[in-house]
């Protein structure tokens, strides 16, 4: 396949497993991994490349303003008052610049261009890869029952949501929980 204006022409039959030379320089060799995703997953992923002396860059795009957190701690000893907020994150700030990882928070990708190898923000910018991780987790299934957007009823997922949970709990008299699995016990 040739790349002219734009366009992508079939030009000729590749022999299997022939890549391209820059192609296979790539695959052999990435410069540069992009993760999106901030969550434990993203973060192991991001840790052991390091671990294993990857030293290409990694950037982590997160669209959580909280640095990669310990999410069973918001359901357990931090929401229960009993572990301080630096027990929160899975790291400390410093430890991305030291370990050249480029953590970029408040960073949403809304589109995948796999042909040109991109990531495309919330807002406009790119960013250019050469293998991608998609970390994404999942998200807790949101009421849509009347009530539900109520500023006292809350859902548990973030530090963000953790902390809001613990302001109300202080002058709250009664709670209710929907959902009976991990985070609710
Ligand atoms: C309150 C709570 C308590 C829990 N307790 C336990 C427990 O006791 N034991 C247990 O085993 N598990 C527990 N879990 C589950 C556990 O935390 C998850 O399994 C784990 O967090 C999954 O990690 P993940 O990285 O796959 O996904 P997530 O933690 O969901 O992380 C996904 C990340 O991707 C980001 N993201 C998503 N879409 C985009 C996008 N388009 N652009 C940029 N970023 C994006 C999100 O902001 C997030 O940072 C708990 C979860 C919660 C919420």
């Amino acid at each position: 396949m040739e790349q002219r204006d734009g366009h992508i022409f079939v030009v000729g039959k590749r022999k299997r497993g022939e890549a391209a030379t820059s192609e296979r320089a790539v695959e052999a060799n990435p410069e540069k991994i992009v993760i999106v995703g901030g969550g434990a997953a993203g973060f192991a992923a991001a840790e052991m490349l390091r671990r294993e002396q990857y030293a290409g860059s990694i950037v982590m795009l997160s669209d959580d303003e909280a640095p990669p957190a310990d999410r069973p701690n918001l359901s357990k000893d931090f929401l229960a008052g009993k572990a301080p907020e630096s027990w929160v994150p899975l790291r400390g700030e410093s430890y991305y610049s030291k370990n050249q990882i480029d953590l970029r928070l408040g960073t949403q990708a809304v589109r995948l261009e796999p042909r040109t190898r991109e990531v495309i923000l919330a807002g406009g910018d790119s960013v250019r890869y050469d293998r991608l991780l998609l970390a994404t987790g999942a998200e807790p299934i949101r009421l849509t029952i009347p009530g539900a957007d109520q500023p006292h009823v809350h859902t548990l997922r973030s530090l963000a949501d953790c902390q809001a949970i613990i302001e109300r709990a202080a002058t709250a008299r009664r709670a209710v929980v929907l959902g009976a699995s991990l985070s609710a016990s």
